[in-house]
């Protein structure tokens, strides 16, 4: 048993300030204000740091040098450890479009990955299939070469290598088949999001009425907002039941237009990603994106043109940052974006995203400047340190 007492923790209505939490067999066992419950166990003081609940990252194509769409897992769990490292204890891991063999390999290593049960491996919560049934008009930084047409088969051979993994699949609605396809992952029990998209708002209605409840990184590769033209954009704001991934990095979306998605959404509609290339966690420098050659410079990962963006250097902590310091949100909010939402999403909130009572301890330790100090993944910290006992 262990009590994190004088902190500010982030609830999802209220920063409790000061407040603990104690920690019991890798749950949190209860939270409150002001002076701590006496216990046999450890009492931190964490001297008014922040406690925000483990971040949950939707969509992560790499970090650390690392990718994931890759059949070594040492090379896989390089990039998980990273991420880890900066707050997120819960992930999916983004296959970014690429030979259909390739993807399928990639699929057998990280569901093998997960099965196996492995400590290491316990952050990894399944797989996110971006691609390849993406419209070839708004490809982003995934190669035209390796993009299908909706074909059923070859999702059921993604799905089986995945072997019960695959938690959500990025599609385009509007192709020829697009929306069967759809219907096919939402009846697998995957969550069908509507990205690398040119549907129009009916299409992109429609696609939301068969069971879509996601939007891939809004904004990012899809058809512009207009303003008798909407697209997914307008039809994805508009309707309640929809969860829009939003890059926040300052670099893929203004940040005056984070507030007008705060404003038009909710905070508790939007799912902070971090869609991070392996250029993450590293200095400038050429890398590679599944088979494509990516360039990053200043925090920004580009295609060779040095134009097209091709996913981020970003971090969840820096997403949180960035949200808080930036754009000027409260922290509960940002931890609502960061954790709460996507565990929703993924059908976890029972068990994370939020500090309460009886869910598992998944925690992050920011200072005072927001930076992480300490990561807990079911009670056991791993990474950082926590202060001294009293
Ligand atoms: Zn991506």
């Amino acid at each position: 048993m262990i009590t994190l007492a004088n902190a500010r923790v982030v609830t999802p209505l209220r920063v409790i300030e000061p407040g603990w939490i104690v920690i019991d067999n890798g749950r949190i066992h209860a939270v409150g204000r002001a002076e701590p419950p006496a216990t046999d166990g450890h009492v931190v003081d964490l001297a008014l740091d922040y406690v925000l609940p483990g971040f949950i990252d939707l969509h992560m194509h790499g970090g650390a040098g690392a990718q994931v769409t890759s059949i070594d897992p040492d090379e896989i769990l390089r990039a998980v450890t990273f991420h880890r490292s900066h707050g997120t204890t819960r992930t999916l891991l983004s296959l970014v479009t690429s030979p259909i063999e390739d993807m399928v390999a990639a699929a057998r290593t990280i569901a093998d990955m997960i099965h196996s049960g492995d400590l290491a491996c316990r952050s990894m919560v399944g797989i996110h299939l971006e691609g390849p049934f993406l419209n070839p008009l708004k490809p982003g930084s995934h190669h035209t070469d390796h993009i299908l047409a909706p074909d059923p088969a070859a999702l059921r051979h993604l799905l089986a290598a995945g072997d019960g993994t695959v938690r959500s699949v990025t599609l385009a609605p509007e192709l020829p088949g697009g929306m069967d396809l759809l219907r096919e992952v939402v009846a697998y029990g995957a969550v069908a999001s509507v990205g690398h998209t040119d549907a129009t708002h009916r299409q992109t209605t429609e696609a939301f009425a068969a069971g879509a409840r996601l939007v891939t990184h809004l904004f990012n590769a899809m058809r512009e907002f207009h303003h008798r033209e909407p697209g997914t954009v307008g039809a994805a704001l508009a309707d309640d039941s929809v969860t829009c991934e939003l890059i926040n990095d300052g670099h893929h979306v203004h940040d005056d237009v984070t507030r007008l998605v705060l404003a038009a959404a909710g905070h508790d509609r939007i799912a902070f990603i971090t869609d991070a290339t392996p250029a993450a966690g590293m200095g400038n420098g050429s890398f590679k994106l599944g088979p494509l050659p990516v360039q990053s410079r200043d925090g920004k990962v580009t295609l060779l043109d040095g134009v097209t963006h091709a996913g981020s250097t970003l971090t969840m902590d820096a997403a949180v940052r960035h949200a808080v310091r930036c754009v000027g949100i409260p922290i509960t909010h940002a931890a609502t974006a960061a954790a709460s939402t996507p565990a929703r999403v993924l059908g976890l909130d029972e068990r994370t995203g939020s500090i309460q009572p009886g869910k598992d301890a998944d925690l992050v330790v920011l200072d005072q400047d927001l930076r992480i100090r300490a990561v807990i993944a079911e009670g056991v910290v791993v990474h950082g340190l926590l202060p001294g006992s009293r």
